[in-house]
Parts: structure tokens; sequence; C-alpha cells
């Protein structure tokens, strides 16, 4: 269903008024240094709730390929790897199971908002039909370990290990890779696919050590405390607690239903509101999905991605709240009597089909929600793209609940947490449990969330070579850096609606790589010097850079409000031509064969 308000609710002025009144209530001089690293005293934030480490031998032997992180980046590289007939490859993984995100992420209700069918990667090479349309975090989990046993990653994978530095030995052409475990394995080439969303933040909130309750990250669920498990069963162990959820972002926005549901009190601190779009998940009907021919799976990530991009194509196969934000956006351009598509008349467009975007989201809140105070207070005031956009069918259902209690703070967050709760506007709400659902390092140094270095020729740190901002060619090659390769989708497609397209792209680039070079009987891959700057040079031209945009409300879509500086920019650079065009251009340089600005040595 889709909900359908008033094209809008204020004349842009007024609204244009509101959304800078809200953003400027939520500024903080401190930006992003207001959240806490689960370290020192908060350390044990990060404990591993689903394994216990297995003991085991330090590790110094030698494979082909080791690949730090065994989430989806890890999976389907590798995966691409041994199709390519490189075998000898290990993933190095700190959770206990490869999954990534998806091995941590087990709240209940989580669930991915980007459809299966483009978002679960390899699915024909599995032969794996998602259930339903979003699928949730368990069946996601599910698919991680189907890919790592189709090609079989276990052999040689190593879990609840923890990567705490790597150097590369130019005369023996290897690198050591060191970990929390002892281990000083050696590989002829290392690939790295550690995310963007791994490492949780806590809210900077004074007393935060104080609270003697129950307390946890949204990403390390504790089930023994709340019963229930990530399935959905009922947490029957919360039904006599008074429990607080801190953050409405889109983690929180999956499993307040649920505490909603459970808890005997809840307690829902809100600094910022989500918007929630119309969320709409179906079974997938098995006899229509048979009908699908081969082929289809890369067929149905390049459409989502034209239209998701503003591209043209004549039908739209994912049908979902991604593709809808831009299609509208299209259709507004299209529908004046002289379609402007200049930057401006582009802009303009934008800006017109986002008034009614959120005007809608901003009448379903009103007709969904009883109290007409806590209505008031679920509304966003900004443009859907400043934030996450979330998909829910029962988050706001869920404040109808009469055990169920927005604590709005009106942008200035939680006040300060006790021995026995929290305060916000001078009253205390006594807690038995908080949960954080207060995200994840986003924008911070890379060495600071990968939790390593990486030690290049001639003793260059990584953290070295970018100081002043990543570089890269593809946003995979690193000068200085032989046999190493990145995984991720910056400095490439750039492309966020759908990460596991970007990773899925890199994963070929590599295996097409080092069998060339096996081929060749090359002993170093490395990219030139003027190559890397000239990608950079290319990237920076076309300035397409994710989010940023310091007129948004605060959040880690912008830097906290602040914008990003020149490193922060490069960091978060894409191909200026959009993610179709660059699609298009790493197939072209894979199929070439001549590997332009690579040196095989
Ligand atoms: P977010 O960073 O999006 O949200 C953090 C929340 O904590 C915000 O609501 C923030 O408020 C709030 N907060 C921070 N400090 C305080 C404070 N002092 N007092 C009160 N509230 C505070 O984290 P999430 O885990 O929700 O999501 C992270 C990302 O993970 C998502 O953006 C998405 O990309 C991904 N994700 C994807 C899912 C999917 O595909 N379905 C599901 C879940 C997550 P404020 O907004 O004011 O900063």
């Amino acid at each position: 269903m889709t909900f359908r308000g008033p094209a809008t609710d204020l004349d842009r002025d007024e609204l244009l008024r509101r959304y800078a009144a809200e953003r400027d209530k939520r500024i903080r001089d401190d930006g992003n240094d207001q959240y806490v690293e689960p370290v020192g005293k908060f350390a044990h934030f990060l404990d591993d709730p689903y394994a216990e480490p297995e003991a085991r031998e330090p590790l110094t032997d030698e494979v082909d390929v080791a690949f730090i992180g065994g989430g989806f980046a890890g999976l389907v590289t590798g995966a691409k790897l041994k199709q390519a007939g490189i075998t000898n490859v290990r993933i190095i993984e700190k959770g206990g199971d490869f999954g990534g995100t998806w091995y941590w992420n087990r709240y209940p209700g989580a669930q991915c908002d980007t459809a299966a069918f483009i978002y679960l990667p390899l699915l024909e090479e599995t032969g794996h039909m998602p259930s339903e349309k979003y699928t949730h975090a368990p069946e996601i989990a599910e698919h991680c370990r189907r890919i790592g046993e189709h090609f079989d990653l276990y052999d040689n994978a190593v879990f609840s290990t923890e990567v705490t530095g790597v150097e590369w030995n130019d005369d023996a052409c290897r690198w050591t890779i060191h970990t929390n475990r002892g281990d000083a394995m050696r590989a002829k080439y290392l690939a790295m696919g550690t995310g963007p969303l791994h490492r949780p933040k806590l809210p900077g909130i004074p007393g935060l050590e104080r609270f003697e309750g129950h307390s946890f990250h949204t990403s390390r669920w504790d089930y023994d405390y709340t019963g229930g498990d990530p399935s959905g069963s009922p947490m029957t162990a919360l039904g006599d607690k008074r429990v607080g959820i801190i953050g409405t972002g889109a983690t929180a926005v999956q499993c307040v239903p649920h505490l909603a549901r459970a808890a005997g009190e809840l307690y829902v601190f809100q600094r910022t509101p989500s918007s929630i779009d119309v969320r709409n998940n179906r079974p997938i009907d098995p006899e229509w999905f048979a009908t699908l021919e081969p082929g289809w799976q890369k067929r149905w990530m390049e459409n989502f991605t034209t239209l998701q991009t503003g591209g043209f194509t004549d039908e739209d196969l994912v049908m979902d709240g991604w593709t809808d934000i831009s299609l509208r956006i299209r259709d507004k351009l299209l529908s004046a009597p002289k379609p402007d598509l200049s930057p401006e008349g582009m802009l303009r467009a934008y800006h017109d089909s986002d008034d009614e975007k959120m005007s809608e989201i901003r009448a379903r809140v009103d007709a969904t929600i009883s109290d007409p105070e806590t209505a008031e207070a679920l509304k966003p005031w900004y443009r859907q793209l400043c934030k996450r956009p979330c998909f829910h069918d029962q988050y706001l259902d869920a404040f109808n609940e009469t055990n169920t209690h927005l604590v709005h703070t009106d942008g200035r967050g939680v006040e300060e947490i006790t021995e026995s709760g929290v305060i916000v506007d001078g009253i205390e709400y006594e807690l038995d449990c908080i949960i954080y659902a207060s995200g994840f390092e986003v924008g911070t140094e890379f060495s600071r969330r990968w939790g390593y270095d990486v030690c290049g020729r001639n003793g260059e740190m990584l953290s070295e070579h970018w100081d002043d901002g990543m570089t890269s060619l593809h946003g995979i090659h690193v000068h200085g850096f032989p046999n190493m390769f990145i995984v991720s989708p910056t400095q490439g497609a750039n492309l966020i609606s759908n990460v596991p397209h970007n990773l899925t792209e890199a994963g070929e680039t590599i295996a097409t790589v080092i069998a060339h070079a096996n081929d060749v009987g090359a002993e170093q891959i490395e990219v030139t010097a003027t190559a890397e700057a000239a990608w950079v040079a290319k990237l920076e031209s076309g300035g397409r850079t994710f989010g940023g945009d310091p007129t948004c409300t605060p959040g880690y879509y912008n830097n906290e409000g602040k914008g990003a500086d020149e490193k922060a920019t490069r960091n978060s650079l894409g191909y200026p031509e959009g993610p179709v065009a660059y699609f298009e251009h790493i197939d072209r340089w894979r199929a070439a064969g001549t590997f332009d600005g690579l040196v095989f040595r």
C-alpha cells in the first residue's frame, strides 16, 4: 500500500524554515566526538555473545590469498576466486562464523531494506530462492553460510580472530598477518573487506558507566537476558521488565515493535525521528521464481541500479522504496511542459518530489498514531535523504500500545544516565535494561575502525599514505601496497542503496587480476603512482560523494552536520558518471585484458 496524503503539508518557505530550525536544534560542536568508543571500561560491549572462541595453535602457514573480513565482501571475493581456479584462500573473521554485519546484528526484527533478489549475492550460483521480498536476518546469515559451504570457504577459514597488523616483505613478496590469537600467517595476496558499519558506538551521555541494570548494544543482542531468539519468538523474559532503548534509527525501527510486544514497559528515547515509509513485504511465489531465466540476478541488479541512480529502463523490476524515490523525481522532470534537465532543473524536481514524499510520511504518522502529541513528535522534518530512510509497517503502531512510551527529547538527546535509569528533562525513568541502538562508526579514521594498520613497501603505513584521504585505482589497488586489494563501494561505484552489487564487481575484478598474474607468472601486482593519481583526479573532477550535505539534520550521513572536509570527501568519492557507468567501465577494463594502470612483475 502506498500512503497518499496531501501533496504538501506546508508551503516551501515555511517547510525550509522548519527544516532549518530542527537541524539547528541538533547541531553540536563536538560532532562525531560526542560518541563513546567501546574500549576500556566499555570494552565488554564488544564481546561476542554468540560464540566462544575455539582453542587453536597460532598459525604461521602460507596461503595464496588471505581475506580480512567474513561478510559479503569476503564471501563474494572468495567465491569469485574459487570460480577463477584460485583455491588456496583463507578468510579471517573476528566473528564466530561468516556473515559480517549479519553475524552481529541478530536483534529481533532485523531485516534488509534492500530487496533480497538484488541484495543476496550469488543466488543463482547457490540455487537459493529468498522466502520473502525483504528477507529477515536469520535467512541472510544462513545465506552467508550457504555461500561459505558452496564454495568451500570454510575449509581454510579462521573465526574469532582479529587482525592486529599486516606487513609486506618485499624480498619474499609475501604479506604477514598478525592477529590477537598470536598468528603470523603469510599470504601472497592480501584482500580486505571490513565494511563501514561493524564497529558499534555508544552515545556520549554523562553517567553511561554508572548504570547498574542490564545493558547491551543492538549488535550484541543478549537473548539470554531477553528470552526469545532472532527469528522473532517472543522475548518472554521481558514481561516484568522496564526496558529503555536509546536511538530511533533503522535498527530501532525494526526492533521496537518486538520490544513493545514483549516488555512490561518500553521507553523509546528519541533524539530525531526517522522517516518511516511503507514496507509492504510479501512472500515469494516459487512458481513465479521458477520462470526467471538464467542470468536474471545480474539483470535485476542492473535494472535497480539504473533506476535508483536516475536512469531510464522500460520496467521497474524491483519496485521498492528506493526506486520510488528516483522514479518520482524522474516523473516530476518529465511531466513539466518543457523538461529542464539542467542540474538546477533536476534539483528542483528532487525538491518538489521530496516535499510530497515527506508530506506523505508525516500524514502516515497522523493516520496511524492515536495520541496527537505522540504523532507530532514522530514526524520527521528534513529531506528524506538527509538521514537513512526507513521502511516499516509496524513501527508507528507500536506507539499506540499502552506499555510503549515515546520519550521525545526534541533533538537534545538523553541528559544523563544514573545507577537506576535515564534522565530526560529532569525526569528520571527507572529502568531494568538499557538497549543502545546508537549505531556504528562510519566517518572515523579507517585504522580506528579496522583495528589495525597495514605496513607496505619501505615501511610506509597505509594510514600515512592516506593521510590526506584515500587514494586508489578503482577503490581496489593502492600504490606502494603490492598484491593488496580493497573491497568496498568507495572510489568505485559508491552505490549505497545496494552495497553487495559493489562488492560482487570488486570480487570479480580481483579474481580476474590474480588469475592474469598467475597466467603470466607474475609475483607482484601494483598500481602505478600515475594511474592512482589519475583515478583520484577523475573522481574529484566529478565530486560525487556520499552524503555530506551540511544543511541536513545531523547524523552519520553528513558527518554530524559538519559536512565533509577534503579528506572525508576523498574517503567517500564515487565515479563521476555514477554507478552504472562505473560498472560498465570496470567490465570493459577487465575484458580488455591489458589491466591499464597495473604493473605485473
Ligand atoms: P543510526 O546511527 O542510524 O542511529 C543511531 C540513533 O541513536 C539515532 O536515532 C541517534 O539520534 C540516536 N542517538 C545517538 N546519540 C543519542 C543520544 N545521546 N540520545 C538519544 N539518542 C541518541 O544507527 P542504526 O543502528 O539505527 O543504523 C545504522 C545503519 O545500519 C543504518 O543507517 C543502515 O544503513 C544500517 N541498517 C540497515 C538495516 C536494513 O537494511 N534494514 C537495518 C538496520 C541498520 P540522531 O538521529 O539524533 O543522531
